[in-house]
């Protein structure tokens, strides 16, 4: 299929391809066992200038959309669906400060993003906030010049690596989630802390730790938009970023299509390869069907919110339940596919069996995503 890139584009998604090839590929295995944070691999993407691909070129970056960041993210998450997420949970991180921070914040904390010099970290999820974000408890209160932030996040993807946390707090506890605020936090600030790294099915090498906050201090400087406007910090930037989620699922699916395939013709069994059986054919015809389909809608919809839309929470939503619904099936099947073989932890297909199952929860479960596609068409219809 061509999907008409420009030539900044294609070039982006062959550097991240070489690079998920020649530097990921060969240590996925090890880095999924010991649960090592990529630190090199970060390296590797900065000395490729490829850190800043969604940050404006006044800030360092180069200049391209959400577009650019799933592309790197889908390459990277071929060869493995944590190391990306180092770049991909930094993007995160980023957005609130792309789409809600003044000139002098962007100014400050953007660059050293943009050139892999930092990586950032979105802090929402509290033990008793998931699905239910307006629920947080972390308070920061208003103090002289600044804030007093306390509490507890949870499940903090980059916790502990990041240096700049993007984080929701309540400021006004009577306004319900009207009441909440956005902040910048800098790794280091006095009474900021974190958890220990959790050990997880997959993704294992991603870094997931609680940000803890002790009567810690952030100046006033660091609020970012206004006060009053957290909740929709929160949902404007993962509205933009659960297309990456959605790339993350997709480039994980093609890997384990890519992997079932060499294999189904290399097996041989009752005298032919297995390739040759419909069966067989029939599993990877559909995981290739999937994975084309979620390419082409992750892509449009990146392209859309990249023009300018204003809305587009709906079309988010979905792109981000097809591909990781379609990853999680061809992952099972890819397993399949190789039989016990499969099995084994030797083979990475049941990595990306793990990795994938992230996808249909993190960023608002698929059920949460259902949610939100059925209100817009309800809504949609009793405007008509
Ligand atoms: C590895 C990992 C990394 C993460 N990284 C981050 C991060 O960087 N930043 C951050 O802020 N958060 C992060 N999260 C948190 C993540 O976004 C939440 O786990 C997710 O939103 C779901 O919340 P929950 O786990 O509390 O599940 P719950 O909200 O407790 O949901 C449990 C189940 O109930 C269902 N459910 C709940 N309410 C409804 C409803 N109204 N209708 C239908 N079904 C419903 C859910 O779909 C789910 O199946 C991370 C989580 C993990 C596991």
């Amino acid at each position: 299929m061509n999907y008409f890139l420009t030539d900044e584009q294609q070039m982006i998604k062959e550097l991240a391809a070489k690079i998920a090839d020649e530097k990921i590929a060969p240590v996925a295995l090890q880095y999924d066992e010991d649960g090592t944070f990529p630190r090199e691999i970060v390296k590797v993407l900065a000395d490729s200038d490829m850190c800043g691909v969604y940050i404006d070129e006044k800030y360092g970056g180069f200049g391209g959309g959400v577009f650019e960041m799933a592309l790197v993210v889908e390459e990277l998450s071929r060869a493995c669906g944590g190391i990306s997420l180092a770049f991909a949970g930094t993007g995160l991180g980023c957005f609130p400060i792309i789409l809600f921070g003044s000139d002098a914040q962007k100014e400050r904390f953007l660059p050293p993003i943009a050139s892999g010099e930092k990586l950032a970290a979105f802090g929402l999820t509290e033990a008793n906030a998931g699905s239910d974000a307006a629920g947080i408890e972390t308070t920061a209160r208003k103090d002289g010049d600044g804030y007093i932030l306390n509490g507890t996040k949870q499940w903090i993807t980059n916790g502990g690596e990041a240096d700049v946390y993007t984080v929701v707090a309540c400021t006004d506890r009577s306004r319900g989630a009207r009441g909440f605020s956005a902040f910048i936090v800098e790794k280091g600030a006095a009474g900021f802390g974190f958890g220990k790294k959790e050990n997880k099915m997959g993704i294992r090498a991603s870094c997931t730790r609680e940000l803890v906050f002790d009567d810690c201090r952030v100046p006033a400087e660091n609020l970012l938009g206004r006060e009053g406007m957290g909740f929709i910090v929160a949902m404007k930037t993962l509205d933009r970023t659960r297309p990456g989620v959605a790339a993350q699922a997709l480039g994980i699916a093609q890997g384990a299509l890519d992997e079932a395939l060499k294999y189904s013709r290399e097996r041989v069994q009752f005298g032919s390869a297995i390739s040759s059986y419909q069966a067989v054919q029939h599993m990877l015809a559909d995981m290739a069907i999937q994975i084309e389909a979620a390419r082409c809608f992750i892509y449009q919809t990146c392209r859309f919110i990249d023009s300018g839309a204003k809305d587009f929470s709906k079309e988010s939503a979905m792109c981000k339940v097809f591909a990781s619904d379609a990853a999680m099936k061809a992952t099972v099947d890819a397993v399949q596919i190789m039989g016990g073989y499969g099995y084994m932890k030797e083979y990475p297909v049941e990595k990306r069996m793990r990795d994938a199952k992230i996808t249909q929860i993190y960023e608002g479960t698929n059920q949460i995503q259902r949610n939100v596609i059925a209100l817009e068409l309800i809504k949609g219809l009793s405007k008509k």
